[in-house]
């Protein structure tokens, strides 16, 4: 046994410290490209992993510009994160300009894609909202898991563990929604949006989205699309209107006065809220966003 004043002795203390290693309390470095990824994956991650997100809360991942400092940020990265189905179009070019290392994850793999709407915009285009639908949500933290635990494999367990704890949040998550929209007559679901960005919450518990914006943030809707919507809204009588928070709220503002109906509020589409908001992760986004479409469609 060692005695008292050994362990006291300054050289000791120095030594044993000098035998640890030295990375074992560092949090694995990861990137996840958008605020609802990055949610998702510190989810799974918790302690034993630092997410950093590039796309922040009530930021547009559809145009971003990444800074120098991402670039940073993916180079010294383990892993990162990604939608993909077209959703970042500029994160092919930064993980290549950032020269890292890291192991780029395209949590989307294995998810069915939605074709984009055939009346609308991006005609050959898949649908990259896939978060929308709790189910395909299921499959994205599989995902992360198995990432996760094969570049630290030290945490492996913590990480499995994490994934199933959360997935069961998710099943709670989607049968409470499903119950809530069941008890809308189908002709009560139907709801107009800034931009297409709710087809897979749309299929996956049967309401009906109409935007005037595509699927992508980058095209400006057509005067065309605009008139067809106005004409829709005041035919059909719908009262559910929705800005977003990613998008200029002028265009649906202007949609809604020229057809006669009252802005519901704003959804979290793309993006989560600031943590003082209504929507910090994608629990809360999903439970505010179905809250805030009942109260609009009861009113159809
Ligand atoms: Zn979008």
């Amino acid at each position: 046994m060692l005695s008292r004043r050994l362990l006291l002795s300054l050289p000791a203390v120095a030594l044993f410290a000098a035998t640890l290693p030295a990375r074992a309390t560092e949090p694995l470095p990861v990137v996840a490209s958008f605020s609802i990824l990055g949610d998702l994956v510190a989810q799974i991650a918790g302690p034993a992993a630092a997410v950093k997100v590039l796309v922040g809360p009530d930021g547009d991942a559809h145009v971003y510009q990444p800074s120098p400092a991402d670039a940073k940020a993916v180079a010294g990265a383990k892993l990162i994160f990604l939608n993909g189905l077209g959703f970042e179009g500029w994160m092919s070019r930064l993980l290549k300009s950032s020269g890292t290392k890291g192991k780029a994850i395209t949590v989307t793999q294995g998810i069915t894609p939605r074709a984009a709407a055939k009346d609308g915009h991006g005609h050959g285009n898949v649908d990259p909202h896939a978060w929308q639908d709790v189910g395909n949500v299921h499959v994205m933290v599989a995902t992360i898991a198995t990432a996760l635990a094969d570049a630290d494999a030290a945490n492996a367990d913590a990480y499995k563990a994490r994934a199933a704890a959360y997935r069961a949040e998710l099943d709670a998550l989607d049968a409470e929604i499903t119950a809530q929209v069941s008890a809308l007559t189908p002709a009560q679901r139907r709801v107009i949006t800034s931009h297409d960005a709710f087809g897979y919450y749309g299929k996956a518990y049967g309401v009906s989205f109409h935007a005037p914006q595509g699927m992508n943030t980058d095209s400006e809707a057509s005067a065309k699309d605009v008139a067809r919507l106005i004409s829709q809204i005041r035919k059909e009588k719908i009262k559910a209107v929705f800005v977003e928070n990613i998008s200029d709220p002028r265009l649906t503002q202007q949609l809604a006065t020229e057809a006669g109906a009252t802005i519901g509020g704003a959804l979290y589409s793309d993006a989560l809220s600031p943590a003082s908001g209504p929507a910090p992760s994608y629990l809360t986004m999903m439970r505010h966003n179905t809250k805030m479409l009942i109260a609009g469609m009861i009113k159809n």
